[in-house]
Order: C-alpha cells, then sequence, then structure tokens
C-alpha cells in the first residue's frame, strides 16, 4: 500500500497539479483545510502512519497465529478489519468499482477481494493519470471513457500491487500453504467431540437393515442421558449412569453394519467377466459441485438407481485434532460430483441408502482410511465394497497406487501436486477440483479392467475376484477407534524415538505429551501444530531452565507454544526435581527374567551432568533402590504390542509391581537417603498403567482420572472387557431369556423408534425444501413429498407385501425383524424405484428401502441368523 510514494513521477505530477488548482478550487476540493498543499500533506501523513502500522502488525504466519490465539486481538482485529472494509469498498463505490468485499455471504475469497482491490487499483490512479494528462494540457478526452468496472485491465499502473512472481506460481504455493483458511469446524452444527472417550458410532437410522439398529443409537434419551440429568444424589447417578451406559456397550462399540456385512454375498452377476464400459472422456463428463441439502438428496436418489459408483474423500489433519473429512467425490458411469462435506457434515448420513445398498457395488482405492473417515465424519457405512487397490494387490501388479493403475489401465498420467494441498479451502479453486474428480472419474472402468483380469488370471473361475470382494468387506467392517490418552500413551511414542531418556527427561516428555495431548484437544488442532514431536524431544532432552530456552528449542515457534510457554516451563522444571536416575529403574525387570544382553547404559546424556550432584548420584546405585522386583506384563500380555516387548529385550514373560509397593505405610523418612526419597518419589508419581483392567474393588484412580469425567467412561468400557468369561455367558443366557419374553415389547419400541427416525429425516426434507428458496418448482416437489401424509406404498413395498408366501420365513432363532411392509411409509415411499436400464430388476436384491422389509431377509435366511 506504500507504493504510491515511490512512484516519483506521479507523486511530483500530484503535487504539480494540485498547487495549480490551489488558487481556484480549494473551497470545494478540501473542506477543513487550508489549502490543496496542506490536504495532501495531511493526506500523505495518514497513509505514512497507516502504512507504519500495518507494518508493525505481527505477520501472517506464526506470529499471527500466536497474537490470534487471544480472543481479545482477534476481536479487535475483527472489527478494525471489518471498518477498513467498508472504508475501502466506499472508496471503490465512490468511483464506479465493482465492490463486494464486505460480502460475506458470497465466500469471496481472498484472492477475489485481492483481485477487486487490484482492479479498482487500476481505474482510480488511470483516472488520476488522466487528470493529469489533463491539467499538462494533454487532451485525452476523445478517447471513449469506459464504465467504471469495464476498464481494460491492460494499464498496469499498479503492478506493484500483484503478487510478484508468475501467477500460476503463486497460486500453486497459496494453494498448499493456504493461511488464511476458515476453520470448518466453527460452523459443524454438531460440534467436534475430542474428548478422551472412546468413539461412538453415529449412525441413527440403518437404511437397508436386515437387522434393526439397537434402541442405543434410534433413541436419543439414551444417547444423550448424562448423568447430571438424573434426579439423585451425584455419586448414586454417576452409579446409575455406568450401570446403564454398560446396559448399552455391547452395542455402543459395535459395528452398526455387522450383521449385514457378515450375511453379504457378492451378487452372482458380478463374479462373471464384465465387458470393460469405456470411460468418458473428462472433458465431456459433467461435474456437479454438491453442497446443498436438495442437491444431495437428488444426488442419493440417483445414486441408488445404479449399479455401481465410484467414491474417494479428501482430508485434513493439521489444524483439527481427528482430521476433518472435506470432500467427497463420487463419479458414475456418466457424471462426476464433488460433495462438499464439510458444508453438508450433519446431513451426509442420507448417502447410507446407497452406500449400504448391498446390491450397488462402491468402488473405492485403497478404502482403508476413507471407511473411517466417513464413519467418523459422516456416519456413512459401506455395504458392497470394491476396493481396486486390493484388486490390484491380487493382481500382483507392479505397483498399487492409483497413478499406477491410471497409468496401466487409462493411460492416463496424473499430478499428485494436489494430493496434500488444504483441502478446507472454499470455494474451490478449479485446479482442485479437476484433481479431484480424477480419483474417481476412471475407477468404475478401472473397476471393469482388474475384474476381467482377475477372471482371466485364475483362469475363468471367480476364487481369486471373490477374495477381492473378501478382503474389501473386511475394510469396510473396519471399526473407526478414536486416539485415547492414557497415562501410558507417552510411552508408545518414547519407544518409537530409540532415544534414552533419563528420569528427569523421561518426565519432562511426559509432562510435555500429556500437556500437547490436553491442549489439541481442547483448541482442536492436531499435536503436530500443538507441538511439534521432533520439538518436543528437544525440549525433554534440553531441560531449558529458561522460558527463552524454550523457545530456542522450536523453531518456528508454534503458537499455542508461545502462548503456554510460562506454563510448559513450569512442566520443565517439574521435571528438573526428579531426581537423576538411571531410566531402566522406571521399568524395573530385573528378578526372574532373563535379558538377552544387558542394555547399554546410556541414560547420562552429555547435559546430564550440570544436573545432579555427585552426591545424588552416588546414592543411586540400582541395589539400593526401594522397588520390589517382578515381572512385566503377565496376564494382558496379548493387549500388548509385541515389539514394545521385543524392544525391552525380554525373553520372558514379565508382571509390573511397581505399583504394589505400599505407598501407604507413613515412612520412617529418617531412615531413608535422599536418593531412596527422591525414588520413593518417582515412584509416587507412576500410576499402574493397569488400574483399569483391577477389579473395580480394588481400582486405583487417580486424582486426575477423578476430574476427567472421560476416563471414567473409558474405564468402564474397559472393565466391561475384563468381566470373567463366566459371568459374560450367564449375562447373555439371562438377556437370551429376557429377550424371548420381551419379543413383543421390542417390536412395539422398534417400530416406534423407527417412525421417530423417519420424521426425523421428513424433517430433513423439510430443510431441503427451505433451503430451495427460489426455485420454487423444486421446492413444490420436495414439500409435497414431505407432506403426502397418505400412506403411498411404492410398487416395491406392494411386491414385497404381495408374495411372503414365497419367501422363507425370516430364522426365527432369536428375534424377527419387524414387518415394516405393513407400517406406514410415507417418506420414503414411491421414490427412486424405476428400474435403470434393467440394471436390477425389481424384486432382487436390488430392493431398498429405508425399511426392514420381509423381503430384505431373504438375503439373511441362507445364513444362520447370529447368537446374541
Ligand atoms: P487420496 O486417497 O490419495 O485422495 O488421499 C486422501 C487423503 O489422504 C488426502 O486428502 C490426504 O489428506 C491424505 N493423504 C494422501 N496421501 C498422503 C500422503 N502421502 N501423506 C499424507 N497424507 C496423505
Ligand atoms: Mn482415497
Ligand atoms: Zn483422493
Amino acid at each position: 500500500m506504500d507504493s504510491p510514494k515511490s512512484n516519483d513521477s506521479t507523486n511530483s505530477g500530484l503535487r504539480d497539479s494540485t498547487s495549480k488548482a490551489n488558487d481556484e478550487e480549494q473551497d470545494e476540493l478540501c473542506p477543513g483545510f487550508r489549502n490543496a498543499d496542506a490536504f495532501v500533506k495531511y493526506g500523505l501523513g495518514a497513509v505514512l502512519s497507516a502504512t507504519k502500522a500495518s507494518a508493525s502488525l505481527p505477520q501472517t504466519g506464526d506470529e499471527d497465529d500466536f497474537y490470534r490465539s487471544f480472543p481479545g486481538f482477534r476481536e479487535f482485529c475483527e472489527s478494525q478489519g471489518d471498518k477498513l472494509l467498508h472504508c475501502m469498498s466506499q472508496i471503490m463505490q465512490h468511483h464506479g468499482c465493482r465492490s463486494h468485499l464486505r460480502d460475506q455471504s458470497k465466500l469471496t475469497g481472498l484472492e477475489e477481494r485481492f483481485d477487486l482491490v487490484v482492479d479498482s487499483n487500476d481505474v482510480i490512479l488511470e483516472r488520476v493519470g488522466i487528470l493529469l494528462d489533463e491539467a499538462d494540457g494533454v487532451n485525452r478526452t476523445q478517447q471513449p471513457v469506459l464504465p467504471a468496472g469495464f476498464q481494460p485491465p491492460k494499464i498496469v499502473v499498479s503492478s506493484w500491487n500483484r503478487m510478484v512472481g508468475s501467477r500460476s506460481r503463486s497460486e500453486t504455493f497459496r494453494l498448499l500453504h493456504a493461511k488464511n483458511v476458515a476453520r470448518p469446524q466453527l460452523k459443524f452444527k454438531e460440534k467436534v467431540d475430542n474428548s478422551n472417550t472412546p468413539f461412538i458410532p453415529k449412525i441413527f437410522i440403518k437404511p437397508n437393515a436386515t437387522k434393526p439398529l439397537s434402541s442405543y443409537f434410534t433413541n436419543k434419551q439414551i444417547r444423550k442421558q448424562r448423568p447430571e440429568d438424573l434426579d439423585v444424589p451425584a455419586a448414586l447417578a454417576d452409579l446409575i449412569h455406568q450401570q446403564r451406559t454398560q446396559e448399552h456397550v455391547e452395542d455402543m462399540f459395535a459395528h452398526p453394519y455387522q450383521y449385514e456385512l457378515d450375511h453379504f454375498t457378492v451378487p452372482e452377476g458380478l463374479l462373471s467377466k464384465p465387458e470393460p464400459q469405456m470411460y468418458k472422456p473428462i472433458s465431456k463428463t459433467k461435474c456437479s459441485f454438491i453442497d446443498s441439502l436438495e442437491d444431495l438428496v437428488a444426488l442419493n436418489e440417483k445414486l441408488c438407481k445404479l449399479s455401481e459408483f465410484a467414491v474417494d474423500l479428501e482430508h485434513h489433519n493439521y489444524r483439527s485434532f481427528l482430521g476433518l473429512t472435506c470432500l467427497m467425490q463420487i463419479s458414475t458411469r456418466e457424471e462426476d460430483f464433488i460433495v462438499d462435506t464439510i458444508e453438508l457434515r450433519s446431513e451426509l448420513y442420507i448417502l447410507n441408502e446407497a452406500f449400504t445398498d448391498p446390491a450397488i457395488v462402491k468402488v473405492f482405492h485403497g478404502a482403508d482410511s476413507d471407511i473411517d473417515w466417513l464413519q467418523r465424519d459422516l456416519g456413512l457405512y459401506v455395504v458392497n465394497l470394491f476396493d481396486t487397490h486390493q484388486a490390484s494387490r491380487a493382481l500382483n501388479l507392479a505397483r498399487h497406487s492409483l497413478d499406477h493403475l491410471l497409468k496401466h489401465f487409462c493411460t492416463v498420467d496424473t499430478d499428485k501436486r494436489y494430493q496434500l494441498a488444504d483441502w478446507r479451502i472454499r470455494p474451490l479453486p478449479e485446479e482442485m477440483v479437476q484433481y479431484a474428480r480424477t480419483d474417481t472419474h476412471y475407477l468404475p472402468y478401472i473397476y471393469d479392467c482388474v475384474r476381467a483380469q482377475l477372471l482371466d488370471f485364475n483362469h475363468g473361475q471367480p476364487g481369486l475376484l471373490q477374495s477381492v470382494w473378501n478382503k474389501s468387506r473386511d475394510i469396510s467392517l473396519k471399526k473407526y477407534v478414536k486416539p485415547i490418552f492414557t497415562e501410558e500413551s507417552y510411552l508408545e511414542l518414547q519407544r518409537k524415538q530409540k532415544r534414552s531418556l533419563n528420569t528427569q527427561q523421561l518426565t519432562a516428555f511426559r509432562l510435555l505429551f500429556a500437556w500437547r495431548d490436553k491442549l489439541a484437544r481442547q483448541e482442536d488442532e492436531s499435536t503436530g501444530f500443538t507441538l511439534p514431536t521432533h520439538m518436543m524431544n528437544k525440549i525433554s532432552e534440553e531441560l531449558p531452565r529458561e522460558p527463552q530456552g524454550i523457545i530456542a528449542c522450536c523453531n518456528p515457534v508454534p503458537p499455542l507454544v508461545r502462548q503456554q510457554v510460562n506454563e510448559l516451563h513450569l512442566l520443565v522444571q517439574q521435571a528438573r526435581e526428579m531426581p537423576l536416575l538411571k531410566a531402566e529403574i522406571v521399568v524395573p525387570m530385573t528378578k526372574g527374567l532373563t535379558t538377552i544382553k544387558k542394555p547399554e547404559v546410556t541414560m547420562f546424556g552429555p547435559h546430564d551432568t550440570s544436573r545432579v550432584s555427585e552426591s545424588d548420584l552416588h546414592h543411586c546405585s540400582r541395589d539400593e533402590m526401594p522397588v520390589k522386583q517382578g515381572m512385566l506384563f503377565s496376564e494382558d500380555e496379548e493387549e500388548m504390542d509385541v515389539s514394545v516387548r521385543n524392544t525391552s529385550g525380554l525373553v520372558a514373560t514379565a508382571k509390573i509391581t511397581q505399583f504394589e509397593v505400599d505407598l501407604e505405610t507413613p515412612n520412617d523418612q529418617d531412615s531413608h537417603s535422599v536418593a531412596q526419597m527422591k525414588a520413593r518419589r518417582i515412584i509416587e508419581s507412576f500410576e499402574n498403567p493397569f488400574r483399569m483392567y483391577l477389579p473395580s474393588s480394588g481400582v486405583h484412580i487417580s486424582k486426575n482420572a477423578k476430574f476427567d469425567q472421560s476416563s471414567k467412561i473409558y474405564e468402564i468400557s474397559k472393565r466391561w472387557k475384563l468381566q470373567s468369561i463366566e459371568q459374560q455367558q450367564k449375562e447373555l443366557e439371562a438377556k437370551r431369556e429376557a429377550k424371548r419374553k420381551s419379543k413383543e415389547e421390542e417390536r412395539k419400541q422398534a417400530k416406534q423408534s423407527y417412525q421417530e427416525s423417519l420424521q426425523d429425516v421428513a424433517t430433513v426434507r423439510q430443510q431441503a425444501a427451505e433451503s430451495a428458496k427460489g426455485d420454487v418448482k423444486k421446492r413444490e416437489r420436495v414439500a409435497s413429498e414431505v407432506g403426502e401424509l397418505t400412506p403411498k406404498p411404492s410398487k416395491k413395498l406392494l411386491k414385497s407385501a404381495e408374495k411372503p408366501e414365497k419367501k422363507e420365513p425370516p430364522p426365527q432363532d432369536d428375534f424377527n425383524p419387524f414387518d415394516y411392509s405393513q407400517s406406514d411409509l410415507k417418506v420414503f415411499a414411491g421414490r427412486h424405484h424405476k428400474n435403470a436400464k434393467g440394471q436390477k430388476s425389481s424384486s432382487g436384491p436390488g430392493n431398498r428401502s429405508m425399511s426392514y422389509m420381509a423381503g430384505k431377509s431373504e438375503r439373511g435366511v441362507r445364513q444362520n441368523w447370529p447368537k446374541r
């Protein structure tokens, strides 16, 4: 903004002209000023101080991030920013330039705003030039003066405020390092749950079910209930809540489509050799950006008619604790769709209708993460997945990446430059849209090709192809597991580092690790953004004495580290207070063990002697440690990572007895040496990491855990695992008995909750209708559907109701799926039942609706119903 000053000719010209105009026009030109000169002087002074002030603002990037982490600063900046934008728009409007700088709703990106400013500067400076020329006696008025905003952009008077370097270059840079992306989390309807509790599926309605969804998910009351809501004393409320939670634990952590996936069989036709159907060139393929509920509903209906479509996701994990699904690409044989999974996050569950339909193949490439992300953010599940990555493996291709498949089958070269782009950016730049669609566009064709090859490979036998489907099913059976912080999480990371730390360093590492985890969850940032591991290592190795030393360990300094440097300093101090001991003592493993080779004692790092007195070192000999000896990892062996045990160099099983040290006995303090006392403090600072596995009577709950609701729940879920098998079986028996008795009751409830969930969907559709303002026709269509009060059974429903005798009766083992064909299905009746290209028959497995029809159970008939 300061560059006009550098343009000497313009400035001197400006001064000349103003001094000339001085005498005649001073009154109108600059009211409040003695003359034009005074006005110009004042103006320049104002510009200069504004420039100075803006230059001394925190630099974009880390410094700015740091300041912005203070709400006061952020608010001030925002209000000042708004003022400035308002001022700028006024100036631009005054000059007749296009200006919608403050129009937030249009989501004009920074780039677009910047362009507007550049254009306006061009216009204004051009006008100044014309006026100066005029004043100089050069007449340019013969040239037509174009209306403002239509000025030809060829006059590059203001090239100074264009971005440096070639445009495409700077743009690529911006795309990959976008620093100005608004946090999408802010507009999520349902806030992100970073609490230290296990993930519970988001699903609340289960289309294509052969086994209905557990009441835990369909009944909002059960789900939302908290101990505080119970009208009894707190301690009792906790107990009741724990017990109620326990009742649902099995359902809470089950895969909602486990039953359907266990009983999934690949439709016969898909195991015979296909004739690959060539993809349409990208340039001739329609691509739709889906960011409204109405379009999403329409997309779902389109997908429900197909026999296959391809799916991919784009993800962001730097500025979020758990990660965010930013985009979903869907390609049919005809069209590409880019779904804004940020905008439609709470609505995407609608696609479960197509995603869990066993008659529709969902083609993914390398679906492992996608399956997690779909569950975590969108409540989506996949039944009938075909993973082309698994196909590539089965075919033994040279490489198994998507680029390779594209090269191999489609002779398409891809540019993976955008893979790590910041996919939160909105509006999505065209290049990124193009990149995103190539991830799915060719997949349906590749799906054909690999199927044909898998059959050829196996001399026409479907075994190999079937194995790919099985592997894909295993992937779709994956359950998302939330990262859980436990007292020993830091050790896992520490072990990977392959560095040996002394007790002080290890303590620092443990404290920093806990600080980082807590803050990252709280601020919804990744641990990598909060404090990268290599910086955490450096701090814990160096144990800086001053806060400044912590800053010095980090380059660049993470904003949250800068903000909380004093807290961090206290943690490091706390660690420094630990007696300096060999780290081996931390996990005693002497008695009853055969160590292959005594690990080298490298626990005293080069920095250490400064931190410990000679006498301390002297007293800290291993033999003197007041530690009971024992074995590591005994009962919970199967829970432990094998590699973990290997790294300890152990050959025998062991058990931690560290925590059995009788800390309660008031000790004859005098009889202990300084070192022994210090060692005692260490022991006290440790907690049995296996406390959650102990019988509840003697559970030792740490102070932290007491205040951490989440850890309690975590314990419950863990404790459930520990119930003796016997007890579990007894309970199961009792449950089964009770279930048999309450079958009738359950049916009623299921029906009711299903009706409720249907009503939820109706509300969503109403929302869609609402959102379709301006499109009256569409609105009418949706609204009329919602408003359909008379049940209008679909062809499908009629069919299944017409000939129920033909179907084998549903198995009676444990429960009866309720025949919802009898029930009132307003919402989904009469939609998407056309036969698309005769690909599917209306009575085959292609039948689908959001109901559990009798017809649906035929898939289950071939199998046994599950033992519950
Ligand atoms: P893709 O399936 O290749 O489209 O990748 C999906 C998402 O995974 C991307 O949006 C990235 O967030 C993430 N991702 C893919 N490849 C990498 C990689 N090499 N390193 C880190 N993240 C990756
Ligand atoms: Mn992918
Ligand atoms: Zn992708």
